[in-house]
């Protein structure tokens, strides 16, 4: 059966692109249309003894940053417009299974990286989505392992 709407969630590193390429292959080939999803996830709370930091501003420069490095992949790649990509702030298996059923989306695409040692323990976006996905997930190996 092919999938009609692809979602791929994207970390907007270099290494994205093979993620996008394979989500873009399975929509050309599938006719299924394609979105595409980043998470800004909020700071870690870093407070050096009793100095109170406010945060606020460097999450919204976290998220203007987010916003310049998708608009070059909307640039980049045809398939992706304004429309279709989402920017959004939370929890990324929690904001990429709420969309994915927002948008009716059959298939989620992310990126797998080969883990070992202390990677291996704390776990990865990739097996976070998986669990409890309302639709399939397609895992890309990604080459470099951290
Ligand atoms: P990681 O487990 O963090 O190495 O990421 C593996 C894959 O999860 C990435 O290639 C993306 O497909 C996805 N991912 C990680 N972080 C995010 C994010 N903030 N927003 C959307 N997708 C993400």
């Amino acid at each position: 059966m092919p999938y009609h709407h692809i979602l791929v969630a994207v970390d907007l590193t270099e290494e994205c692109d093979p993620v996008i390429h394979r989500a873009r292959e399975l929509s050309a080939s599938q006719d299924a249309k394609l979105s595409l999803v980043h998470i800004v996830e909020p700071m870690a709370m870093a407070f050096g003894g009793d100095v109170p930091m406010d945060l606020s501003q460097l999450q919204q420069q976290q998220f203007d940053q987010a916003k310049e490095r998708l608009e070059r992949l909307i640039t980049k790649y045809p398939e992706l417009t304004k429309d279709n990509c989402h920017l959004t702030y939370g929890q990324p298996k929690q904001e990429i299974h709420g969309l994915a059923k927002e948008k009716g989306c059959d298939l989620v695409v992310v990126g797998s990286h080969a883990r070992h040692g202390l990677a291996l323990l704390l776990g990865s976006t990739s097996n976070d989505v998986l669990h409890g996905a309302p639709c399939d997930v397609l895992a890309v190996r990604l080459k470099k392992a951290e």
